[in-house]
């Protein structure tokens, strides 16, 4: 691989990325300033979604006026594989289809063949289950590994009133069934955790998913974007999460699965099974954070939080060749100092952030 990295200019900020500094040697991982590996890819496949959340997607903001993106302006499939393979070649093991709703993407089916194709990725994907009972055996047959889904309350009233868009629960436990029974195993559970409204339903759903084979895992409530209105008296802290559960049902903690583990394992002292909490508030680890996230536009970002992007789409529809862009990916990466969950505090959690439906959850 030649030293030579081309500048990438964002749109939004003009900035321009540095020379690497040293590329690595063939078969060396890659590191960021922090020693981070680079290991992880969440790509963004659409910027739409058939929910409201209101912690994601408030109807005020994503209204029927809300720009989402022409289709020109979305990274194809071809393009998408073209980069995963690139990333791959940087040591990038696990792939994450997002979104917006990642099922809504036309034909989805046939990008997870095509990632597949590559060899050696881990595919998973995040969902909201809602078209999930219709297409959980096809995503399976195209070669998904596994599935994510997020579900915030089995109570009717509670979850509609975070969807706004008066979705059932019982449709997504069917999406969560039809997962498991097509072998998308385990299903893990997402859960955002907003004091006030929907932390009386932790216990309920610890219950519910006891025993099931399925995961729970608790989100503390993030201040993504810049339309959510977040506060840190909404945040639930993972520990409260756990102390709650646990006065029911006795937990011990047990070791992660791998270093850099997103959520924290816990199981139940009786064989119940395990769940998980994700406390990227109240317990930052940035410090093993091995995640780079590609938007539905073709933008590369070094952190959830990050308020600008490197401009992928323009190298692949401006003819640079697979080692210029290799290289760019590289010289990203090598520069990466991201660790906002670190730095947090109520002044930087105003500032003008990218929104999670855009950068992928
Ligand atoms: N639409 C899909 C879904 O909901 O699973 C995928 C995209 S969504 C942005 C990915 C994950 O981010 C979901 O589990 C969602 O609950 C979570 N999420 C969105 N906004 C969040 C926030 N402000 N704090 C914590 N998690 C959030
Ligand atoms: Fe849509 Fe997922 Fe955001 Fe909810 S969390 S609005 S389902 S993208
Ligand atoms: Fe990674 Fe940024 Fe989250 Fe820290 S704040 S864990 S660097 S995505």
């Amino acid at each position: 691989m030649s030293n030579r990295v081309i500048p990438i200019r964002d749109i939004r900020r003009d900035k321009t990325i540095p020379r690497a500094r040293v590329l690595r040697a063939p078969g060396e991982p890659l590191r960021d300033t922090r020693q981070r590996r680079l290991h992880d890819l969440r790509i963004s496949v659409t910027d739409r979604c058939n929910f409201r959340c209101t912690y994601c997607m408030p109807k005020e903001v994503f209204g029927k006026d809300h720009p989402f993106l022409p289709h020109s302006e979305v990274l194809t499939f071809e393009e998408i594989v073209r980069l995963a393979r690139l990333f791959k070649q940087h040591g990038v093991r696990k792939i994450r289809l997002t979104g917006g709703e990642p099922l809504l993407r036309r034909n989805i089916e046939r990008l997870i063949e095509m990632l597949a194709d590559i060899g050696g990725l881990e595919l998973t994907l995040t969902t909201n289950g809602s078209l999930l009972a219709r297409k959980a055996r096809a995503l399976k047959d195209a070669g998904l590994d596994r599935v994510t889904v997020s579900l915030d309350s089995l109570d009717d009233a509670v979850f509609q009133a975070i969807n706004d868009v008066e979705f059932p629960v019982a449709k997504v436990l069917e999406g969560i069934e039809a997962a498991a029974a097509a072998g998308l195993t385990p299903v893990k559970i997402n859960m955002v955790v907003k004091r006030g409204v929907n932390d009386h339903c932790i216990v309920d759903m610890a219950r519910r998913f006891k025993g099931s084979g399925h995961i729970l895992r608790f989100i503390e409530f993030m201040d993504v974007g810049a339309t959510n209105g977040w506060r840190m008296d909404d945040v639930v802290p993972s520990a409260e999460v756990i102390r709650r559960i646990d006065a029911e049902m006795p937990l011990e903690p047990i070791d992660p699965n791998y270093e850099g583990e997103v959520a924290q394992r816990w199981r139940y002292r009786d064989g119940g099974g395990e769940i998980g909490v994700i406390s990227s508030v109240t317990q930052a680890f940035c410090g093993t954070c091995t995640r780079a996230r590609l938007s539905t536009e073709g933008k590369l970002y070094t952190c959830l939080f990050a308020s600008a992007g490197y401009d992928f789409r323009a190298l692949l529809r401006g003819g640079a060749s697979d080692e210029e862009i290799a290289d760019a990916i590289a010289a990203i990466w090598q520069a990466r100092s991201d660790r906002y969950s670190e730095i947090r505090t109520k002044e930087t959690a105003r500032m003008q952030k990218i929104e999670m439906s855009y950068i992928g959850g």
